[in-house]
């Protein structure tokens, strides 16, 4: 478990701070991911995502969004805050009830860690990961 636990929280918000919310655990999982949409939505080789159930993510100002279809064929929905652009979490079709906030979002992004790396084939050569990590070349399969 490189998340947090039930009864813990977590804080974050954009970069100009016209959005915060409260994460509540248990978070479900924390991973890198390298697919291209993530590549193109953040600018970086790859994005670091929590997830949890939908209910877990208490909001405060309103996201704007922006949505498309993913490689699995669903419609995937990236949240984020209008004025400077600060990506907040993404939602969708796939995984359904599942939400996906962004680390960086966090006030402590240290208070979690990436625990496996997916969509490892669309990684770009120079990005680097932790060689203990479990790596999946698209989505981590259901356990
Ligand atoms: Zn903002
Ligand atoms: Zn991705």
């Amino acid at each position: 478990m490189t998340g947090i636990g039930e009864g813990e929280t977590l804080d974050g918000g954009c970069l100009c701070g016209a959005i915060r919310y409260r994460l509540a655990g248990p978070t479900l999982f924390v991973s890198q991911c390298c697919c291209k949409d993530c590549q193109k939505a953040t600018g970086t080789g790859h994005t670091t995502i929590v997830g949890i159930h939908r209910s877990q993510l208490r909001l405060e100002g309103t996201p704007a969004t922006y949505t498309n279809v993913g490689e699995t064929g669903g419609s995937v929905t990236r949240h984020f805050c209008g004025t400077c652009a600060g990506r907040l979490y993404t939602s969708g079709d796939l995984p359904g009830e599942f939400i996906m906030v962004q680390a960086g979002s966090l006030d402590d992004p240290g208070a979690v860690s990436p625990e496996s790396v997916i969509y490892l084939k669309d990684a770009p050569h120079w990005d680097r990961f932790d060689p203990d990590l479990p790596k999946f070349e698209a989505m981590r399969p259901r356990s």
